[in-house]
């Protein structure tokens, strides 16, 4: 088992959902939780709440 190739496999897998979730939003807004499209914005933190589920993501 080798633990380096395992952390590397991980990271890469966190960076493709993160780009995902990126390309996804370019065509607006989609709560991954409860799939609503109501969103307020918290500009100060560049979050995005979801109005229904109130989850917070980061842009
Ligand atoms: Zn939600």
């Amino acid at each position: 088992m080798d633990i380096s190739g395992f952390m590397v496999r991980f990271a890469s897998e966190e960076a493709c959902e993160d780009h995902l979730i990126k390309l996804r939003w370019k065509e607006g807004f989609r709560c991954p939780k409860c799939d609503s499209d109501q969103f307020t914005l918290v500009r100060a933190n560049h979050f995005k709440k979801c109005s229904i589920s109130s989850s917070t993501f980061s842009m």
